[in-house]
């Protein structure tokens, strides 16, 4: 067999678990990695997979999104979770790290290949690809800036490529109250409607915005100072403008009956449906930059969401990705250049794990391709699939970054006497099962893998 090499650009989390993979499969890599010549405004070292901010790589529990993705990730023989393992310092029920070494043992994996190559260098531009050759574009929410504008190139039109976002949070559907939410359409009197919409009285509304005000937000970065777009301004920086500002923006209640009244509600916040079967629905046009417990505290005031819970907070930070649906191939390659795969936040999604998770998935599709073959990709009933499926088919609304929840699998029906933690254990035992079908699937196939169970933080070591 000719050698085969793949180069990749991006030395962070999806890049190192990608280059491990493609070594794994045993082709040479070339791994570019521009700090600590050329520095981004958030890392502050020159070491591989630089954890930015946090040490954690959130919960291990198995009946949570993270833990399965955990698992799967896992059973795919992922290098973060190896090192993680390794690096592991006690953080409760999450697995957070001891950084340094973490990045260590993440190098040291790499170097154990004799084909791997870490080049320090940025990479301006990507050159045409040859035959026995792939590259994989690792190069995370702040990439630079001229290879930006290679990938802009690579973009149907340039509205593809955003470097905000501006994110509203996810709620669970079931945790809302429905004796005071309400399903209806703008101008729409049928009964029936598909927004869900949430009634605010005067004084309710005046007691919403001083909790807005009073909320404490997320600091700003040096590097963040952005001058908003007009369309997805934070709710914060909206009543800066005036309290009543949201009443005539996302608030406003034209078109809308409270039916519990029979008349138009003072203010009502609309919420949208993220997916087919309606389980996750979004605040719409409530991007903000409180922060996380707080977007807790104060959205949980509002009429018929004292218990809501949430599969995403929302958020407002630079963030270059692609809108990836219309950008990328069923393998994660690009549609106009199928020897130049996509990995990582870049893709559309969010955190640490998931951009690991779709650089394992770009370096097995990678590894597959230059040797002629194609890669089984999970299915979406299985956490790690269901990233794969958001970041190639979308959602319901805007493409938006999207972290491991379980909205984004399929929901079991409600059972009499059955309880929601009962129904999410059992929709976590579901996706278990999908996957230690997919694991048997790739290991009757060329593509052997360990099966998957639940994570273990001793399997790993
Ligand atoms: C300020 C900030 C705080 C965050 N906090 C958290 C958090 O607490 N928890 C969490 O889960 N997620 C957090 N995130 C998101 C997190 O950074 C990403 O999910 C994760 O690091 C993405 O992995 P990645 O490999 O796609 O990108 P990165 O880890 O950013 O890796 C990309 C790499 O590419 C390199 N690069 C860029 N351009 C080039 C080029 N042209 N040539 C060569 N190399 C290049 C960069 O130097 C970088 O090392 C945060 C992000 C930011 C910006």
């Amino acid at each position: 067999m000719n050698k085969t090499q793949i180069h990749i650009v991006g030395g962070g989390l999806a890049g190192c678990e990608a280059a491990w993979q493609c070594l794994r499969a045993g082709h040479d890599v070339r791994l570019y990695e521009m700090r600590p010549k050329k520095m981004t405004p958030a890392h502050a070292t020159g070491d591989l997979a630089e954890l930015v901010c946090s040490n954690s790589l959130k919960s291990m529990l198995p009946d949570t999104a993270p833990g399965l993705l955990k698992s799967e990730m896992q059973a795919l023989d992922s290098l973060i979770l190896k090192a993680a393992a390794h690096t592991a310092v006690p953080a409760g029920q999450a697995l957070a790290v001891e950084r340094t070494v973490f990045s260590l043992f993440i190098l040291e994996s790499l170097e154990s290949f004799p084909g791997f190559k870490k080049v320090d260098a940025e990479v301006t531009e990507l050159p045409p690809v040859g035959d026995n050759e792939a590259w994989i574009v690792a190069s995370g929410p702040l990439t630079s800036q001229p290879l930006v504008d290679q990938l802009q190139g690579l973009c149907p039109d340039s509205r593809r490529l955003h470097f905000y976002d501006a994110i509203a949070p996810i709620l669970e559907t079931e945790s809302i109250d429905e004796s005071i939410v309400f399903r209806a359409s703008r101008y729409d009197d049928s009964g029936d409607g598909d927004y869900w919409n949430v009634p605010l009285n005067k004084d309710e509304y005046e007691a919403f915005v001083d909790a807005v005000i009073a909320a404490e937000k997320m600091p700003l970065h040096d590097f963040e100072d952005v001058a908003y777009f007009e369309s997805c301004l934070p709710i914060e920086v909206m009543i800066e403008r005036g309290r009543e500002t949201l009443r005539f923006g996302p608030m406003k209640p034209m078109g809308l009956v409270d039916p519990r009244t029979g008349h138009r509600p003072w203010a009502a916040v609309q919420l949208r449906m993220e997916n087919k079967e309606g389980t996750m629905v979004s605040m719409v046009g409530f991007q903000t930059k409180m922060k996380w417990p707080e977007q807790k505290r104060v959205f949980s005031l509002l009429p018929g969401l004292k218990d809501v819970e949430f599969f995403r907070f929302g958020s407002v930070h630079r963030n270059s990705y692609l809108k990836s649906p219309d950008v990328l191939d069923r393998d994660l390659s690009f549609r106009s250049a199928p020897r130049i795969f996509l990995a990582g936040q870049i893709t559309g999604v969010e955190g640490y794990t998931e951009s690991a998770a779709i650089g394992l998935l770009a370096g097995r599709a990678a590894s597959a391709k230059v040797q002629g073959q194609r890669f089984l990709m999970p299915p979406a009933g299985t956490i790690i699939g269901a990233l794969y499926q958001y970041i190639t088919e979308g959602g319901l609304g805007d493409f938006q970054p999207m972290n491991a929840n379980l909205g984004l699998l399929p929901s079991l029906p409600k059972q009499r006497g059955m309880g929601k933690p009962q129904r999410k254990a059992l929709q976590c035992a579901r996706s278990r099962e999908i996957f230690a079908a997919y694991a048997n699937q790739l290991s009757g196939s060329s593509q052997n893998y360990q099966h998957g169970g639940v994570w273990n933080a001793q399997a790993g070591l």
